[in-house]
């Protein structure tokens, strides 16, 4: 069996499903039910304008496969009351992975991405592929127990890793902070343990995926920026998510900041965004102010304690990432930029630093109703991304089709 680990529907429509996707299928009806609202035959046969009988048979596969249930009936109409129908997120459940540099999180969740059972740990990706893996998969049978589910139940894994991955393989490529991952095959290392679908993408598209999906799923246009021990982006534009042509999208880490700024950066470049404005780089311009902040968990404490130099540094850390984003918000014009990761902590100054920075130097007309807003799913948003990823693609309606087929 194919990994599957296409993420793009254009890449799913070129992987050769061509007449599984008929608008009079199960798995197209099964798509307006998603919303969750209970509908009757009648109020199907009246948005699709199909036949009543085709309306019949459909629904009665999508009951047979459990993808929807029955609803109560609609009393509204006097007479014998219609039945309705709704999605069943209970039907199948998702494995969710998140991991992140020494940190991850793992959950079991429903088709709409309602956490069932989830674990927080301490897990340093540098101990390489096959242990992070390992303990991944241990930690993930231990919560598919405690959710009463079995791997079998799975519609999919999907598993968000902090580098880049080159999203038609689904492997990290050359990711700096992950040592013995380039190029590993993660699906099949999975696959010992679930034989579903597995699906992988950078963590910051993830996280852009699990705030787009629980918080502004009618937002077509938006960005999710990460700021911690690095600075990344998810770019959400015309309700998609967006990988680039290698699946290098928003890496905005590594965009020179304008005024000219000459810190050396781990990539081999000076004044890019992350040696300025990450955490660690905030931590470091403290340090030579004479503060004792060794990491930057130390200046997050330092931040919220209140000391006026802290908060000035992180503002203009927030000013620094709100002159890059302003290139952005003139390029992509987003309508909402959700800013995360643990640097959004530190606060209001951070955030305010961040605005200043781009309603003075963005075009008035792309910032006219642009909200800039810290991140509601926080340090979940990664594994409600990750379970977004799988129900994105296992429940499109060619693979509808195949799960009723
Ligand atoms: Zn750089």
């Amino acid at each position: 069996m194919a990994y599957v680990t296409v993420i793009d529907e254009q890449n799913s429509a070129a992987s050769g499903s061509a007449g599984n996707s008929l608008p009079n299928s199960a798995g197209a009806l099964f798509q307006l039910l998603r919303d969750g609202t209970p509908r009757t035959r009648s109020d199907l046969t009246a948005m699709t304008g199909f036949a009543r009988s085709t309306i019949s048979a459909r629904v009665e596969e999508l009951l047979d496969s459990s993808l929807i249930r029955p609803a109560g009936e609609n009393s509204s109409t006097g007479g014998r009351p219609p039945s309705t129908f709704s999605f069943n997120p209970d039907a199948r459940a998702v494995l969710a992975v998140d991991l992140g540099g020494t940190h991850a999180r793992i959950a079991v969740t429903d088709l709409a991405a309602r956490v069932l059972a989830e674990k927080e740990q301490e897990l340093d990706i540098t101990r390489g592929p096959v242990a992070v893996l390992d303990a991944v998969g241990a930690i993930a049978m231990e919560l598919l127990q405690e959710a009463g589910r079995g791997p079998e139940d799975l519609l999919g894994v999907g598993v968000g890793v902090p580098g880049p991955v080159e999203f038609a393989t689904g492997r990290p490529m050359s990711p700096p902070i992950m040592p013995g991952w380039d190029h590993f095959d993660i699906p099949g290392h999975l696959r010992q343990w679930f034989p579903g679908p597995i699906m992988v993408d950078n963590d910051v598209n993830a996280m852009a995926l699990g705030e787009h999906a629980v918080t502004y799923p009618g937002v077509a246009n938006m960005m999710f920026v990460k700021v911690a021990t690095g600075i990344g982006s998810g770019i959400i534009s015309d309700g998609r998510l967006q990988h680039g042509a290698q699946g290098a999208a928003g890496d905005l880490g590594h965009i020179a900041t304008p005024d000219g700024d000459t810190t050396q950066c781990t990539c081999g470049n000076s004044g890019c965004l992350e040696a300025v404005a990450s955490g660690p780089a905030i931590a470091a311009q403290l340090r030579e102010r004479g503060f004792d902040v060794p990491h930057h968990g130390a200046m997050l404490e330092l931040v919220r304690s209140g000391d006026l130099e802290a908060l000035r540094t992180v503002r203009q850390a927030g000013r620094q990432v709100g002159l890059v984003l302003a290139g952005c918000v003139n390029l992509l014009n987003p309508s909402v930029i959700v800013i995360g990761g643990v640097v959004s902590t530190a606060g209001e100054h951070f955030l305010a630093g961040i605005r200043e920075a781009v309603y003075s130097r963005s075009l008035p007309l792309a910032t006219q109703h642009l909200r800039i807003v810290a991140t509601q799913t926080k340090a979940r948003a990664g594994v409600l991304g990750a379970s977004t990823l799988v129900t994105g693609h296992g429940l499109s309606i060619e693979n509808v089709n195949r799960l009723v087929g």
